[in-house]
């Protein structure tokens, strides 16, 4: 599904066929999830084949490889030539962009010098597809900020989400919703979450939740539509007297939810907030609007 005999990568310098990659399985990546990545896509837009907000992603990749002490040989600009370049020789045109930096061979917990860079890219549908979700009210919290980064992309702090959509699915839903630390409303396993109630937008405030990119595409276009948006804390009880939801990610762009646990929320989707913001999202990034790009 991922890839197939003719799929090139990029992978530490040369552009290889996937068929052929091979890893260590000595690498501390493997055994201790210390790694980075990030999610990005890329669209067929009227100028061309564009990655949306490439810049964004691939400063959050050098941010994320720092904080884990990992040294990230190539420069945000260099990523996004190699990314565009695996898109060329793919002959891909909407695609779903998977860069990771993972390590070499060390047992111990110290930092790794050798690093590899792989630069992957599919085909790839919205990944919570796009009905309006049942929603779960996770019983797993997101890391707690003081054990670890959360505003990076590790590899490791995947098995929180792993955790909850496992969970949210086995209980007949189709995704999770996680709290902080604190207990307050947090973000999806792989998603930013806002919530609409009487005409203003409400989402938590960074600190707690991966920064996302689309989160912020969302703050940039609800304040061109002149909506009101909050960020501040809240707790599921208010998400529960809220009037319409969403979820927005990369992966997921813009999908709204029609239900937490057994509350279902009154709102129509199509006359949400959420539903302006959805359309208005895949204008942008489909006619390659307002995009930051080096090239
Ligand atoms: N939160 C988490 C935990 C995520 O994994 C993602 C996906 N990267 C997001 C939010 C959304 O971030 P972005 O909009 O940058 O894809």
């Amino acid at each position: 599904m991922y890839y197939n005999e003719n799929t090139i990568i990029f992978l530490d310098g040369a552009y290889v066929p996937a068929q052929q990659a091979t890893a260590s399985l000595y690498n501390q990546t493997m055994h201790y999830g210390n790694g980075v990545f990030e999610g990005i896509r890329a669209y067929d837009t009227p100028d061309g084949v564009r990655i949306f907000k490439a810049k964004e992603h691939y400063e959050r990749l050098q941010y994320s490889a720092q904080v884990m002490h990992i040294d990230l040989p190539y420069t945000a600009k260099e990523l996004e030539l190699i990314t565009y370049k695996v898109l060329e020789l793919n002959g891909l045109k909407d695609a779903y962009i998977r860069p990771l930096v993972y390590l070499g061979d060390n047992m111990s917990l110290t930092p790794t010098a050798q690093v590899h860079v792989v630069i992957m890219a599919w085909e790839w549908g919205n990944y919570l597809g796009d009905k309006l979700l049942k929603v779960r009210t996770s019983s797993f919290q997101r890391p707690n900020p003081k054990s670890c980064f959360v505003e990076a992309k590790v590899v490791g702090h995947y098995t929180n989400s792993i955790l909850a959509t496992t969970e949210a699915k086995n209980n007949g839903f189709d995704e999770a919703l996680l709290t902080d630390a604190a207990g307050f409303v947090a973000e999806g396993p792989g998603a930013n979450f806002f919530m609409e109630k009487d005409g203003v937008l409400y989402t938590a405030p960074l600190g707690n939740i991966l920064a996302g990119i689309t989160r912020a595409t969302v703050l940039e276009l609800a304040k061109e539509l002149d909506y009101q948006v909050l960020e501040r804390l809240f707790t599921i009880e208010e998400v529960k007297q809220a009037d319409s939801a969403f979820f927005c990610g990369t992966a997921a762009e813009v999908i709204g939810i029609a239900q937490l646990d057994d509350f279902v929320f009154p709102m129509e989707w199509e006359d949400s907030i959420g539903a302006v913001i959805q359309k208005k999202y895949k204008r942008r990034v489909a006619h390659n609007e307002y995009q930051n790009v080096y090239i």
